[in-house]
C-alpha cells in the first residue's frame, strides 16, 4: 500500500511554488499559507511525486485534472473565504480544492458527477486519515442541480467550465453571496467570473482572466 510521506524535499518544492504564486500576483496570505501547508503530491498518483509542485495541472484519471496551483489560488482568492462560510464546490476531482477551502475555515459541500472519481476518493478517505476532513461533505451527482437540501450557500465555486451561469446554483446562493466560475463564452474562451447575488435575486457579474478548465458536463435529466 502507498505510504504518504511529506519530506523536506516536498516542503522545499512547495515553498518555491508559493513564492511563484506570489510573483504571479496572488496576494491573500491565508491562501498562500494553506497551499504551503497541503501536500499536493498526496492527491496525485505516486508517479508524479517529483513533479507535483510544478505549477501545472495533472491528470487524476477519467480524463480529469487537478487544477493548476495558480488557478486554485486565483479562484480561492476571488472567493474571499471567511471562517464558517458554507461553500458549495462543483467538481470534487482530487479533493485538493475542497481541502484548501476547509483549511481556510469553511464548511464545504462538494459534488462530483463521475462515480469512478467519487469512489476512488471515498476509498482514499477510508484508508488515510489525512483525506478525511470533518468539514468536507461529499455528494455524487450533477453539479447543475447543486445540493438544494443544504442551500443557501454563502459561496459557490465551480471548478469545471459551464457554458452559462447555472441558474439553479444561483438560486442556492444566499443574497449577497458570491459564485466564482470559469464561464465559457461564445468564442469558447473560459473567463473567470465572480457573480454577486443582489437583494432582488438579480446578480452582478465581474470578469477576470482567461483560464483553461475541463468542461462542466451536462447530464440528460434536469
Ligand atoms: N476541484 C478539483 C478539480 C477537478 S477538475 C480538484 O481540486 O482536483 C473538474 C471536475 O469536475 C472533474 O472531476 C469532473 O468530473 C467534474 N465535473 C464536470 N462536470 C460536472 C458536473 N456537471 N457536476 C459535477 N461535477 C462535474
Amino acid at each position: 500500500m502507498r505510504k504518504f510521506e511529506d519530506t523536506y524535499l516536498h516542503k522545499g518544492l512547495r515553498k518555491k511554488l508559493v513564492a511563484q504564486l506570489k510573483e504571479q500576483g496572488i496576494k491573500d496570505q491565508r491562501v498562500l499559507d494553506v497551499i504551503n501547508n497541503i501536500p499536493r503530491h498526496f492527491f496525485l498518483d505516486s508517479a508524479f511525486d517529483k513533479i507535483a509542485y510544478e505549477n501545472r495541472p495533472f491528470p487524476i484519471g477519467e480524463g480529469q485534472t487537478i487544477s493548476q496551483p495558480y488557478t486554485v489560488a486565483y479562484q480561492t482568492e476571488l472567493l474571499n473565504v471567511q471562517q464558517g462560510d458554507k461553500i458549495l464546490e462543483v467538481g470534487t476531482g482530487s479533493v485538493y480544492q475542497a481541502l484548501v477551502l476547509a483549511q481556510l475555515g469553511a464548511e464545504v459541500h462538494t459534488i462530483e458527477r463521475q462515480k469512478k472519481l467519487f469512489d476512488a476518493q471515498e476509498k482514499k478517505r477510508k484508508r488515510q486519515e489525512f483525506f478525511n476532513h470533518p468539514d468536507i461533505h461529499f455528494y455524487l451527482g450533477d453539479g447543475y442541480l447543486g445540493v438544494p437540501e443544504e442551500a443557501p450557500f454563502d459561496k459557490i465555486i465551480i471548478t469545471a467550465a459551464p457554458p452559462f451561469i447555472p441558474e439553479k446554483l444561483m438560486a442556492q446562493l444566499r443574497i449577497g453571496g458570491v459564485m466564482v466560475a470559469p464561464v465559457q463564452d461564445a468564442d469558447e474562451r473560459q473567463i473567470m467570473m465572480r457573480i454577486t447575488k443582489n437583494d432582488d435575486g438579480t446578480w452582478e457579474e465581474e470578469r477576470f482572466e482567461e483560464f483553461v478548465f475541463v468542461p462542466m458536463l451536462m447530464n440528460i435529466n434536469h
